[in-house]
């Protein structure tokens, strides 16, 4: 699909995994109209532009609902980003005495709650990956099996690798421990087909405006009925001030203190229409790209592709180290003089790298997407052939 914005310095943006650029058609439209015609605070006033905004935010909340699988549109909550709905089910579940197994892939959405859940009494075990960066799930199972386990938490796909995690797998054995099954879906969302109500994780977050295609401030928390963390924000939802002192019990309330981001929400609830619409179409150019990039990369002296191999299954995110020259190096090379935006470093990731044995040095980072052509691949490839000749 044709990128139909530019920037005057980026000419070919590969960073989609920190966050999408550009945005579908409809989204910006979207997005202004809830700065404009549907602009008032939602769920407080009576009047009819307070009750069309309620509407619209209703509309985007079913729109998001459909395309995840959630049947009751009452589960699903608009959230600030997965870091902060990570937190809210982590923070919000756990308390001094539990056990909870996690992945050591995990972003700093989760290890860092997690670390400070460990400071505070929850016990934490963490299942190492293999150097694809999957979790084995009888592994993850003997582990929660050898304690009582609260909760076992893991990405849905990372965020360095790009590698797919066995949830559904790891639900099962969650369930038949009595644990939960929390799931980080921010690098999932949009870049995988995701039902909800077949996953088995009863509870599954995910930013808005990664693979979703929306804006930035916004994500989804779905909770299943048989996943309630406590509120970690408690205040205004718009009604039952005179009979609640405190947060409203009800969904999606609870999870939804203050006013919302109502222009980020209709944003999200255009680029989740128009995802509804092309999604497959989507994922099978993102194949084709990632698959001409793994292997052209293959091809380049001194390179190495971390996570799964050609071929194997991957949302498209590709990270590469090169024996001689640092990621740094040819990250920033790329963009001062390809404009090539691409990430290197650690990724907020320093579990994934450490599991990986790249926690030194990071990796070079190619999130490819939406607006990605062949030939902004076949660009990438040819300026890191040039800089491998100049700078080794
Ligand atoms: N989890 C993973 C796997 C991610 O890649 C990211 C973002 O990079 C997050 C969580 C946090 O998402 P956000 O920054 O949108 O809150």
């Amino acid at each position: 699909m044709a990128a139909t914005v530019d920037s005057p310095e980026t000419r070919i943006y590969l960073d989609h995994g920190a966050t999408s650029w550009p945005k579908p058609p409809g989204v910006i439209e979207a997005v202004a109209n809830g700065l404009t015609v549907l602009a008032a605070n939602p769920g407080r006033g009576a009047y009819r532009f307070a009750l069309d905004t309620s509407r619209a935010i209703h509309s985007a909340r079913r729109d998001v609902a459909t395309f995840l699988g959630v049947a009751d549109t009452h589960d699903l909550s608009f959230q600030p980003g997965c870091t902060q709905a990570m937190n809210l089910v982590l923070l919000g579940l756990l308390v001094p005495g539990d056990r909870v197994v996690a992945c050591s892939m995990e972003h700093n959405a989760v290890a860092r709650p997690l670390n400070a859940l460990a400071a505070r009494g929850v016990e934490v075990v963490v299942v190492d990956a293999d150097e694809a960066g999957v979790v084995d799930a009888d592994e993850v199972e003997a582990v929660v099996a050898a304690g009582r386990t609260r909760a076992v938490v893991c990405q849905h796909a990372g965020n360095v690798t790009g590698a797919i995690q066995p949830i559904p797998d790891l639900g099962d054995i969650a369930h038949a421990n009595g644990a939960l099954l929390l799931v980080d879906g921010a690098q999932a969302g949009g870049h995988l087909p995701v039902d909800l109500g077949r996953l088995g994780a009863d509870a599954w977050a995910c930013s808005g405006h990664k693979g979703l295609l929306g804006p930035q401030g916004v994500g989804v928390l779905y909770l299943a009925p048989t996943c309630e963390p406590a509120e970690l924000v408690s205040g205004g939802t718009g009604g039952g001030s005179s009979e609640d002192p405190l947060q409203p019990l009800a969904r999606p309330e609870r999870y939804e203190a203050g006013t919302p981001n109502t222009p980020g929400i209709l944003g999200l609830g255009a680029s989740v229409r128009f995802l509804s619409e092309h999604a497959e179409e989507l994922r099978s150019h993102e194949a084709v790209l990632v698959r001409q990039l793994h292997e052209g990369i293959l091809d380049l002296d001194g390179f190495s592709v971390l996570g799964p191999s050609l071929g194997a299954p991957r949302v498209p995110i590709v990270s590469v180290v090169h024996d001689r020259i640092s990621a740094d190096r040819l990250a920033f090379a790329l963009d001062r003089r390809y404009g090539v935006a691409a990430r290197a470093g650690l990724h907020c990731a320093p579990w994934a790298h450490r599991t990986l044995g790249t926690v030194d040095a990071g990796a070079l980072r190619f999130g490819l997407g939406y607006g990605n052509t062949p030939d902004d691949v076949g660009t990438v490839l040819n300026a890191l052939r040039e800089l491998v000749g100049e700078l080794t």
